[in-house]
Parts: C-alpha cells; sequence; structure tokens
C-alpha cells in the first residue's frame, strides 16, 4: 500500500514525457523526479492520487548506466532544464521514445518508428533568447536568474549553460544600472516595483543582440545610463527596448514596446535567408537546429518548381521562405499579424515575390483559401503546443494535397492530429524527431504524411 510520507525502494523503469522517472510499487505508478531509467533508490512519497503517486529521490542505491553529473551548479533547483542528470546519447533516445510513445498510444500506429533523432555535436549554449525575471533577495539586493522548480522564487544564475555566455554580463550590467541608480524590481506578492525581466536575443550570423526590459511602469528613470552601462557590455548590443507590462501577470512581455536604443530589429540569416526579428515575433531558440529541422521538412516536401505550397503557422515565414525558393507559389497563414508585417518584410528584402502572407487564424483562413480554389501540393504546418483544431485539419483534408508535412513541439498533439488525418486518407511515412532543446524533455517532430 502506497501512503504519503512512507519511504520505499523502487526501480525506474521509465522516463516521463515531462522528463520524470518513472517507476511501479505494488503495480502502482509512482512519478519520481531527478531519477534515470535503471536507478534503484529510496524515495519518500509526497503526494498519492488516485491514479498514480509522486515521489522524492532521497537516495540512490544503484545508479542507472545512463547517469551523468550535470554540469550546471543550480539544475536541481532551477526550473529550466529537466534531464542534465542524464548523459546526452540517452537523452536523445528517451526523446525518440517520447516521439514513438506518443504515435503508438495516442494515434494507434502500433509499430511506429521515428526514423532518425537528430541531435546536437555541442548540447551547451544553442539558446539564442534568454529571459531573466528581475527580483530581490532577503538582503534587499537586487538579482536576476531564473524560476526555481514549480515556483516562483528566483534562483540567481549567472551563467546559464544552455544560452550565451555574455548574458552574464548583460544581466550583471542591468542589476549594476539599478543599484547605481535606486531602481527598484518588480515584486508579484505585492505587484510594486519596476523591472520585471531582462530578455535578451541573439543573432547567430550577425552577431547582434536585443535587450528588452520588461517593467511595470511607463518609463525608466535615466535610461542613458542603462544604455552605457550596455554598450559597455559589448556594442554587439544595437537595439534596446522597455517594454510595458503593468498588468498583474506572468506573461514574458506585455504588449507595449518602446524602443529607447539603436535599431527596430535585428537580423539574422537562416537556411540562407535573413530574417528581421523583432522583441515578439516567433523566432526558433536553436538555430543551429533549426536549421536541420527546416532542412527536413523541406526534404520531406520534396517541393517541385510547379508546385503550390501552403505553410499554415507560418510565424515570421521561416519556412515558407524556405519553401518558396522551390516552388511556384507559396501561402502562408499566421495570427499574429506582427509577424506577418515581419514575414512579408523578409520576403521582400530578400527578393522573394512568389510568398503570399496572411494574418489570421489557421482556421478562419485555411477553409476560406481551399474554398477560393487554391490547390495546394503540398501542405506544412507547425502549430503551436496545442496542436491544430478539426475545422483546419478538416480543410486540409479537402484539399487533398500530395503531402503533408507536420512540424510539431508536442508529440501528444502530434499523434492527435495525425490520427484525425490518417482516419480521413493520409498515412504517415517518414518521421524525424531534432533536439532542438538539449537537457530540457522537449522535442521537435517533423512527420510526412501521403495520401494512402
Ligand atoms: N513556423 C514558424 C512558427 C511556428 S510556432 C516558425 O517555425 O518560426 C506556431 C505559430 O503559430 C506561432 O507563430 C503562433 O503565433 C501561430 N498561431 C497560434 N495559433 C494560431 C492560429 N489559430 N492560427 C494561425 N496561427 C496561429
Amino acid at each position: 500500500m502506497i501512503e504519503k510520507n512512507k519511504r520505499c525502494q523502487i526501480e525506474i523503469t521509465d522516463v516521463a514525457s515531462d522528463g520524470n522517472g518513472v517507476g511501479a510499487i505494488d503495480g502502482f505508478r509512482v512519478f519520481v523526479p531527478m531519477t534515470a531509467k535503471g536507478d534503484i533508490c529510496e524515495i519518500l512519497i509526497v503526494k498519492v492520487l488516485s491514479h498514480y503517486a509522486v515521489g522524492r529521490l532521497m537516495e540512490i542505491i544503484i545508479p542507472s548506466p545512463d547517469r551523468s553529473e550535470p554540469l550546471c551548479p543550480v539544475f536541481k533547483r532551477c526550473g529550466g532544464c529537466h534531464i542534465q542528470h542524464i548523459n546526452y546519447s540517452a537523452q536523445l533516445e528517451i526523446k525518440r521514445g517520447f516521439v514513438e510513445a506518443a504515435m503508438r498510444r495516442i494515434a494507434g500506429f502500433s509499430g511506429f518508428n521515428c526514423d532518425e533523432i537528430i541531435g546536437m555535436d555541442e548540447p551547451w549554449r544553442y539558446r539564442n533568447k534568454c529571459v531573466y525575471p528581475t527580483g530581490t533577495d532577503k538582503n534587499g539586493n537586487v538579482i536576476s536568474g531564473f524560476y526555481a522548480r514549480r515556483s516562483h522564487d528566483i534562483i540567481p544564475v549567472g551563467d546559464c549553460l544552455t544560452g550565451g555566455a555574455i548574458n552574464e554580463k548583460i544581466t550583471n550590467a542591468v542589476l549594476k544600472y539599478m543599484k547605481e541608480n535606486d531602481v527598484s524590481a518588480y515584486d508579484e506578492g505585492t505587484h510594486s516595483g519596476l523591472v520585471r525581466r531582462t530578455f535578451i536575443r541573439s543573432a547567430r550570423t550577425s552577431g547582434e543582440i536585443m535587450v528588452v526590459i520588461s517593467i511595470n511602469g511607463n518609463a525608466l528613470p535615466r535610461r542613458e545610463r542603462l544604455i552605457k552601462r550596455l554598450r559597455e557590455v559589448t556594442e554587439d548590443i544595437v537595439s534596446v527596448y522597455i517594454n510595458i507590462n503593468t498588468e498583474r501577470n506572468n506573461t514574458i512581455l506585455g504588449r507595449d514596446n518602446k524602443l529607447i536604443y539603436g535599431k527596430e530589429t535585428i537580423t539574422d540569416t537562416l537556411c540562407g535567408i535573413s530574417f528581421k526579428i523583432s522583441p515578439h515575433s516567433f523566432y526558433q531558440i536553436n538555430p543551429n537546429m533549426t536549421e536541420k529541422l527546416y532542412g527536413r521538412a523541406i526534404e520531406y516536401a520534396d517541393i517541385k518548381p510547379e508546385d503550390i505550397v501552403l505553410d499554415i503557422y507560418c510565424g515570421i515565414g521561416t519556412i515558407s521562405l524556405a519553401a518558396a525558393r522551390r516552388a511556384k507559389k507559396v501561402y502562408g497563414i499566421e495570427i499574429v499579424e506582427q509577424a506577418i508585417k515581419n514575414a512579408r518584410e523578409n520576403a521582400k528584402h530578400n527578393g522573394i515575390e512568389n510568398a503570399k502572407f496572411f494574418s489570421d487564424s489557421a482556421e478562419a483562413a485555411v477553409p476560406r483559401l481551399i474554398e477560393s480554389g487554391i490547390c495546394p501540393d503540398t501542405i506544412i504546418l507547425d502549430p503551436p503546443r496545442k496542436g491544430s483544431d478539426e475545422v483546419t485539419l478538416n480543410a486540409i483534408v479537402s484539399a487533398q494535397p500530395k503531402r503533408i508535412v507536420y512540424v510539431s513541439c508536442n508529440p501528444a498533439t502530434l499523434a492527435r492530429d495525425t490520427k484525425y488525418l490518417a482516419e480521413r486518407g493520409f498515412a504517415p511515412k517518414k518521421c524525424t524527431a531534432v533536439d532542438m532543446f538539449p537537457h530540457t524533455s522537449h522535442v521537435e517532430t517533423v512527420l510526412v504524411m501521403q495520401r494512402a
């Protein structure tokens, strides 16, 4: 019998999709964070629910061969990474397993195989965007770092090894400016204080850096001093914004941005196409792996010069523009208006004239486009985590494309939508997983379906 506060021994037999180890006690599933498949360990039961329990790792009796020493000193406390205690090649196999398990269990493709998982050669320093919440410690010092696991306590992480080494210098410069000018940090509990977050985005190919300071107010006092401090760190900081967020919420950025220094956008190159990026544009976080992911999506799309391509959930047009180089015409659909503005500008300054972008929801625009007589040969979709919806999927089916290329950041919704499409005549043919976010439990997948 499993009871709360009881200590027991368990063998971890699997890793769940959130990165927690899983084992069973008397046939009852127990999730244990920070464990690895093959661990035999002593745990304390901290929660018992109707279908599962949660244990806390107390002692590892026999460690799993998959274990490795986490490089980050705050890994155990920080909520950013989930599986840094597992060696990288085992991480990759776990993630391939996530995709296969979802496709087998949720979509019901019993023998489904993910053909390949593409990992990073050097799985560190991959993030081009980092967001550091700012707060005050017990002694009244302003700090910035990352949220602790399942909480909003800030752990003052200087150098996060998944991001650029320069980030620590930038956050230190912001803290220095705050101390020197008596600028307060935001306090979530009381909804008071000014500086909420430092958002840093860098462009891999140009080296340009954008810094956005999110504030609970309309202005930063003596902002020229902040800019001076930032530019002392590096002249690569070419764009500085304040972002206004006076609401009691936890969104990363509020709606309004004010440029306080330099250029409105930074420019990065992806798949040979240059992109201008604004603070709010969705832009993939790991550019090296994004190229591999999109490269595979384009390969699966098998675009011929006379082909019409529809790219749904196109963001700033990254996949659309790579496809446009090969196709007769590409239509991109995206709900965020600013992203569509960026997509159009990106098409223009890359001299791409055969891409047309619509700012609308997929569920409104896709049926309308198909009804208007557009006949796509290939449909690419790259929805957010919640996946696509039946209205959009029905419109995709009614278009009867030769191929559907589904890019997904969530195996569960990928499997749900693939099942829906499979029941309507499309069969999965090839599948690749790409490790865009080493040390976290996230995995990206690209899957191609064809009419059966
Ligand atoms: N393909 C792009 C973006 C993928 S992320 C890239 O790789 O860069 C998913 C995108 O879907 C986001 O840009 C989000 O704004 C958009 N989105 C979310 N819900 C949507 C909807 N209902 N209709 C259209 N686009 C939507």
